[in-house]
């Protein structure tokens, strides 16, 4: 990725960038690549009847990524999934985790309780769906680069859907609009892969909705989505859901927050999940799979409700997607003890416990930075705690919470000032990670319809789909699963799309 390629072209404002522009606002509302407009665009309640969509935010080109980066990701990720798959069933490491954490984190806390309470009344489905995706920036070491992971995504990981339109769209404009710009780029000039990520976390919950097998009680079994009230990313979710439909498999959308009213648990000893259809509640389907794209953060669980709501999940027969464990397995806090630099480490290696093939466990090794925990005791802690309350080094770190979605970590001079905050006896629920810094390309971003040309960074997303059982550890389905490309301009610390902060991409080998 030296910074003299002459990729992608910096356009001045004109005819031909006003051209390009239009191609893909058309392209993106006609194929699906957009999303719900925020009330801060069209006015609170001026879309009483929700038929606005707007593009989503996208770059004109598609970002050079260098191949090798690329093919590595894609190649470990069947082993990331297997890793998690392992640090699922090992409720014991977990458990240990959750109670470092816990004390400065009631979400993790009751997301534990809620665990243990169906452990007591004995888990009645032992299969556990993931649908994964594992995130990296490339770092570079002299002329070296390498991936180094962001961080691993267990529960609602998203964009998906968008992210195979995103590719097509950048190859559209590859075949017909690149080479007609004043420097023209040739098709065979740019290197863009196929990506499958829309179909293949759809063949992730098509396998799982087949391992369920036929409904014992005779009524026809479906996937329920369960999702955030009025969810603006809605399209990327569509996407998934016409990939099922496509195999005939029956979808249906459910908020988090209507589940207690619209289903049921089957008094039987395996009780099964009844979805009950709002408009015709004497038609009865029994959930196969549950697929979450709410419940990640504690915004979903605004009263004891919601916890009822996720215990009907988790102590269901459904396949969950994922089950609480899973959904723990992907804490900041996991990452941080498979990636604790090894001579600040306490015990044998973590990674090498879970993934004992040396290979394997290497090529992921490979991919890890250094991360700190923040406690009093360990080796480790005291070397975050002199470096996170240290103003020069801390600027190099940035310190995250136990939480999903976008924008809640500290960056550099603010992570002593947060700790500041935090009673002492509570850093123990951040982590301390140091900070990659991706060497910066330039591009140009579209977003709502305004364009923001300049340095950016890219985060590749790689998704994997994995089936297993929890009890006898059997791998039922394990697949890599496409990708992701966001980017964000270099001046951001957060990228997340749906944050408002970054924008779909797709990559350019180079
Ligand atoms: P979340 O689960 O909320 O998405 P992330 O760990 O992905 O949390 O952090 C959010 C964003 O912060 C990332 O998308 C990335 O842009 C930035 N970020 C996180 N960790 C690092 C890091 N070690 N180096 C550089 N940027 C980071
Ligand atoms: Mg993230
Ligand atoms: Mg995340």
């Amino acid at each position: 990725m030296a910074s003299n390629y002459p990729y992608p072209p910096a356009l001045d404002a004109g005819l031909e960038t006003e051209r390009l522009s239009q191609t893909i606002k058309d392209w993106s509302i006609a194929n699906g690549l957009a999303v719900r407009p925020p009330p801060a665009l069209v006015g609170q309640n001026q879309d009483p009847e929700g038929i606005l969509a707007i593009n989503a935010p996208v770059t004109l080109f598609p970002s050079p990524f260098p191949k090798s980066c690329f093919e590595e990701a894609k190649a470990i990720q069947t082993s990331y999934n297997e890793l998690y798959a392992r640090i699922s069933q090992d409720e014991e490491f977990l458990g240990r985790l959750v109670q470092e954490v816990a004390g400065g984190d009631e979400f993790i806390a009751k997301l534990w309780e809620t665990h243990l309470k169906v452990k007591e009344e004995g888990y009645v489905q032992n299969l556990s769906l993931g649908l994964f995706r594992s995130d990296y920036m490339v770092h570079q070491d002299g002329d070296h680069l390498q991936i180094k992971q962001v961080e691993f995504n267990t529960i609602a990981s998203s964009f998906g859907g968008l992210s195979a339109q995103t590719s097509l769209l950048h190859q559209h404009l590859a075949k017909t609009e690149y080479p007609l710009l004043t420097t023209p780029i040739a098709p065979s000039t740019l290197n863009l892969p196929p990506n499958t990520s829309a179909r293949s976390l759809a063949a992730g919950l098509a396998a799982a909705y087949q391992a369920y097998g036929p409904s014992a009680l005779n009524h026809p079994t479906c996937v329920l989505f369960i999702v955030q009230d009025g969810e603006r990313n809605i399209f990327d979710q569509r996407h998934l859901e016409y990939a099922l439909q496509q195999s005939s498999i029956p979808v249906f959308r459910l908020p988090f927050s209507q589940l207690l009213t619209h289903t049921t648990l089957a008094s039987t000893p395996h009780r099964q999940l009844l979805y009950h259809l709002p408009h015709n509640p004497s038609r009865t389907f029994e959930v196969a799979v549950s697929y979450l794209r709410a419940g990640y953060g504690p915004g979903d669980y605004p009263s004891p409700e919601s916890w009822t709501a996720r215990h009907r999940i988790e102590t269901s027969n459904t396949i969950a997607c994922p089950t609480i464990l899973t959904q723990l397995a992907g804490m900041k806090k996991v990452q941080q003890v498979l990636a604790t630099p090894p001579a600040l480490a306490s015990g044998p290696s973590t990674l090498g416990k879970f993934i004992p093939d040396e290979a394997k466990s290497a090529a992921l090794w490979k991919t890890f930075t250094n991360i700190y925990p923040l406690d009093g005791s360990s080796p480790a802690g005291q070397e975050a705690r002199r470096l996170a309350t240290d103003p020069t080094e801390c600027l190099k770190y940035v310190m995250k919470p136990q939480r999903e979605g976008g924008g809640n970590n500290f960056y550099k001079g603010a992570i002593p000032e947060q700790l500041k905050k935090v009673p002492e006896e509570h850093w123990n629920s951040f982590i301390l990670m140091e900070l990659i810094t991706p060497p910066a390309v330039q591009n140009t971003i579209l977003r709502q319809g305004k364009l923001e040309q300049g340095g950016v960074i890219c985060e590749l997303g790689v998704y994997g789909t994995c089936l297993w059982d929890q009890k006898t550890g059997e791998v039922k389905h394990n697949e890599q699963a496409g990708y992701l490309l966001r980017t964000k301009g270099d001046q951001s610390e957060e990228g997340g799309v749906a944050a408002g902060f970054g924008c779909m991409d797709s990559v350019a080998l180079v």
